[in-house]
Formats: C-alpha cells, structure tokens, sequence
C-alpha cells in the first residue's frame, strides 16, 4: 500500500494564501515521492459553514494545479462514524458526559492554563454521572462527550518541527470528542477519517501541533496505534503585525486574486518564495516538483505583507 496524505479544507470561507501553502507543500511532498492524495471537507461546524465555499475550494485547487486521486469525502456523510467511535469510548470509561459550559470552565478559578492561553478543563464532571442519559437528565438538555487523559506523557517525532513532548494533564487536560448537539469534535472526526483513508502522512500548519497528542490518544484508546501516521507541522502564513491571517490583513483569499486576473503562476511563485525557493514572477505546481525540498522551509512564521499583495495584483493582466 503507497502512503496516504490529505488535504482537509474546512468550508468556513475561501482558501487563503497560508491554506494554499499548506496545500501546495502537501501536494509537492505526494507527487514526489508517489503518495495518494485524499480530499476531505471538514464541514462539521454546520453554523460556521458557507454556502458555496466547497466549490471555491475545489476551484481553487483546480486553478493552482493541485489535483487529488480520492474524494471529496464530505464529514457531514459520515456522522455514524464518528458517533460509533464516540460511544465505544463512553462505553470502555475512556470517555464521559460534561455539563459544563464554556463559561463554567473559563470561571472554575482552579483551572490552570496551558501555555498557549487555552483553558485546561479541570475534570469537574470527571465521574460525576453515571451515564450519558443522566447527565442530560441534570443538564436539561444534550451534553459534551470529554475524553479522559492520564499523566503518561505524549512523545512524537515530528517531520519538520522535530522532537515533541506533552504532558496531557498539565497541557491538554480532557477534551472534547463530542458536541452537545450530538455531532462529533474535529478530535474524534479527524482520528475516525484518518485512519479509514489509512492516512499516513499529515501536513498542515502548526497551529494544530497541540492537536496532535490528543489525536494520538484517540488512535490508542480505539486500539489502532499502529495507524498513526507521520506528523509535519508548518510554520503558519502570518500577516505583518505576526497574528494569525485574518481580514484585517486584507483580502488573501485565493479566489479574489483569480477573479481579478492574478495569473495561478504568480499565487505560485510566491507560495514558492515562502517554501524557500526562488522562481522569479511565475511557476507552475509542477514546475516546483524537482525544487522543493522541505528542509529549505523558513522555520520562522511566513509573514504575508502589504508588498506581497503588491506583488500579486501587480501581475494581474
Ligand atoms: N480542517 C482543518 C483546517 O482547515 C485542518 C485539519 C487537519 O489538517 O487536521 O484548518
């Protein structure tokens, strides 16, 4: 069996410039050395997701020459899945049904805080309720599914940020597997889609470096610890003032650089100056292939400026 990587856009809005990077150096490592590639929409955030934006991101791709030989497998036709997974974990104890609210846990003056500034649940309904039914029957209405971390801690190599250690307790603290409206968290959804594509390559931004030990629980705890896969995190595309690419950066989505006669070769050359390559104005993806090479990568962030915009909207015909 080849190996297996994805591309998982979530259909919250556009691609933007740090989405197709992440893309485009997903795409490069497959096509070089021979993996499939699997497309996933992650529309699971039903209120968050936008009509029409799967297609924007289907024609995106098209547009940068980024092609895939399996999907788009859509999460909102695999809910059974997720909830067979969800309930094999409350089944076996390594899950459990929560009340609490966001504000309960922000409020719970004991819960400590992880580095990253998130809240670590502090396990107040940590065998609390006997049963899920019970814990609705208290709540008044659906409850969370939280999985059950230990302290054994969590080491994984990986392929470009290197070496990783997490201490569950202290840095993850139990999260959520399942939503109160029954539907699965992007935790459960992921590990469950993975390892049916027998995915084993993941590449994406390493604002989900922390997601990772709580995936690797989740592959444990449903006995598949030989299916996970190789982890390479990529230093995000940032905007100017080093936050996270947002609107306020203005508008690097993909699809307003096509529409207004950006040529898909200049977007590439800079997605290409980002990876560490110089290609001069204009690139194809394929073009790239006998290039890239992911240990020129910046390990900075990538920081997406007024003058990149510059550069892009200059090109356009
Ligand atoms: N859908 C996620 C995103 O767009 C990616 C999740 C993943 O790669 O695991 O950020």
């Amino acid at each position: 069996m080849p190996p297996v990587t994805r591309l998982a856009p979530s259909p919250t809005g556009a691609l933007h410039l740090g989405n197709a990077r992440t893309f485009l150096v997903n795409w490069l490592l497959a096509r070089q050395q021979g993996w499939r590639i699997v497309l996933r929409i992650e529309d699971l955030d039903s209120p968050r997701v936008k009509p029409g934006a799967e297609a924007s991101v289907l024609e995106d791709l098209r547009w940068l020459g980024l092609d895939f030989d399996e999907g788009p497998i859509r999460q909102s036709d695999r809910l059974d899945r997720y909830r067979a997974a969800v309930d094999r974990l409350l089944a076996e104890g390594r899950a459990y049904p929560c009340v609490c609210t966001r504000r309960d846990v922000e409020r719970a003056a004991s819960a400590p805080h992880a580095e990253d500034g998130a809240t670590i649940y502090p396990g107040t309904c940590r065998d609390r309720f006997e049963s899920v039914a019970a814990a609705e029957r208290f709540a008044g209405r659906g409850v969370a599914i939280r999985f059950r971390v230990d302290s054994e801690p969590i080491e994984f190599l990986d392929a470009f940020a290197g070496f990783q250690r997490f201490d569950p307790e202290r840095q993850l603290g139990d999260f959520v597997i399942g939503r109160s409206d029954g539907s699965a968290a992007y935790q459960m959804a992921v590990v469950v889609d993975d390892a049916e594509s027998n995915v084993t390559e993941v590449i994406r931004g390493d604002d989900l470096l922390s997601s990772t030990p709580r995936q690797i629980l989740v592959y444990r705890a449903l006995g598949k610890p030989q299916q996970i896969p190789r982890y390479t995190h990529l230093p995000l595309v940032v905007g100017a003032d080093g936050r996270r690419l947002a609107k306020r950066h203005g508008d690097s989505r993909v699809e307003s650089y096509r529409r207004c006669g950006v040529p898909s070769e200049r977007v590439l050359a800079l997605l290409a100056r980002w990876c560490g390559i110089d290609t001069g104005d204009s690139v194809t993806a394929q073009g790239l292939l006998n290039r890239f090479n992911l240990t020129h990568l910046p390990r900075n962030p990538i920081l997406f400026t007024p003058e990149c915009d510059k550069f892009l909207r200059e090109g356009a015909g």
